[in-house]
C-alpha cells in the first residue's frame, strides 16, 4: 500500500502521516488553528518499520501570576571577566575564594527578595552578605528568613541558623550537608509553606523521571504521594523516617542524576523540619481522628 502523503510504500495498516493529537483521538487541526493547540515538539516513535511523529504541545501558557519574583539579569560580568582572566592569568583569578573553591561564580538569587538578580562573585563568599549586597536582603529583613535552597531545586534546603554562616563554595556547602549545585539560590521567607513548597519540587521530578530507572520510576512517585499527605499532615510520624528510607534508596542507585536530585529536598526537609511535619500530624489527629496511615502502622 502506498502512503497517500508522501507516496512511500508502507507495509503495515495505513495511516496519514501526519502528527496525531496528544490525546489520541483524532488528527491536528490545521495550522492556524491556535497558538495553544499547535503541536510545539515532535517525537519520533519506531514502531514495527513505521515511523510515527507524534505532536506533544509545551506546557504554555504558563500560570500566572508566579509565585516568585523572576530574576533580572544585572550585573553580569561574565564576558569582561574572560578578557581579564586572559590579561592578569590564572593566578590572579585563582586568588578568589579559598583554596580549592577559587574563581568566581554566577549566583541567580530568586524567590523572597527585594532585587532577584544574576550576579557574578567571588567565590565562599558569604551567603548572607550575597543576598544584603546584591539582592537587596530578604523580603521583611533577615529575620523574615526561613530556609534557602542554595544551589537549585535538586540541592537540601538550609535553615536560618545555617544561612548566617555558610559560605558560597563547594566545601562550605557540602560542610553544611547541601550542594552548591547551580548556585541558583531560592530565599524563601516565613509565608512560605516550607512542606508545600518541597512537594511542588517532588511533584516536578515525579513528572521528569524518564521512568528507565526504577528507584526513579517508583521511588520519586511514592515519595510524591507521602509528601502531599505531609502537607496536610494526614500520616503517621513513623512514615517520616519512611520517607526517609525511600529517599536513601533512591540517591546513588540511579544513572542519571534526577534521582538524588528527587531525594535530596525530601532529606533537607525532613533533616531541618521534622518538627513542622510531626507538628501538623498532631494537628490533623486533633480535628481528623487517627489518619488512615496511622492506623495502618
Ligand atoms: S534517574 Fe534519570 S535515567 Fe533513571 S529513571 Fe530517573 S530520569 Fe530516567
Amino acid at each position: 500500500m502506498y502512503c497517500k502523503c508522501s507516496g512511500a510504500l508502507r507495509r503495515a495498516a495505513p495511516a496519514p502521516c501526519r502528527p496525531r493529537a496528544p490525546d489520541g483521538g483524532g488528527w491536528p487541526a490545521p495550522s492556524g488553528a491556535g497558538v495553544a493547540r499547535r503541536p510545539t515538539l515532535l517525537r519520533v516513535v519506531r514502531n514495527d518499520r513505521q515511523v510515527r511523529l507524534i505532536a506533544f504541545p509545551l506546557p504554555f501558557p504558563l500560570p500566572l501570576p508566579f509565585p516568585f519574583p523572576l530574576p533580572r539579569q544585572r550585573e553580569l560580568r561574565r564576558e569582561p571577566m574572560r578578557s581579564t582572566i586572559c590579561r592578569r592569568g590564572g593566578a590572579w583569578f585563582a586568588s578568589f575564594g579559598r583554596p580549592r573553591n577559587s574563581g568566581t561564580k554566577l549566583f541567580n538569587i530568586s524567590g523572597h527578595v527585594n532585587t532577584p538578580c544574576t550576579v557574578e562573585e567571588e567565590m565562599s563568599i558569604p551567603l548572607k552578605e550575597l543576598i544584603e549586597r546584591h539582592a537587596g536582603g530578604v523580603c521583611g529583613g533577615w529575620d523574615n528568613l526561613l530556609a534557602i535552597i542554595p544551589g537549585g531545586s535538586s540541592t537540601p534546603l538550609i535553615p536560618k541558623d545555617v544561612c548566617e554562616t555558610v559560605l558560597m563554595d563547594f566545601d562550605g556547602l557540602v560542610a553544611a550537608q547541601t550542594s552548591l549545585g547551580t548556585a541558583a539560590i531560592i530565599v524563601m521567607d516565613r509565608s512560605t509553606d516550607i512542606v508545600k513548597a518541597i512537594a511542588r519540587l517532588i511533584m516536578f521530578y515525579k513528572h521528569e523521571s524518564c521512568g528507565q530507572c526504577t528507584p526513579c520510576r517508583e521511588g520519586v512517585s511514592w515519595m510524591n504521594k507521602i509528601i502531599y499527605r505531609f502537607v496536610d499532615g494526614n500520616a503517621s510520624p513513623k512514615e517520616i523516617d519512611m520517607l526517609w528510607e525511600i529517599s536513601k534508596q533512591i540517591e546513588g542507585h540511579t544513572i542519571c542524576a534526577l534521582g538524588d536530585g528527587a531525594a535530596w529536598p525530601v532529606q533537607g526537609l525532613i533533616r531541618h523540619f521534622r518538627p513542622e511535619l510531626e507538628r501538623r500530624m498532631q494537628e490533623y489527629q486533633m480535628t481528623h481522628g487517627p489518619s488512615k496511615a496511622e492506623r495502618l502502622y
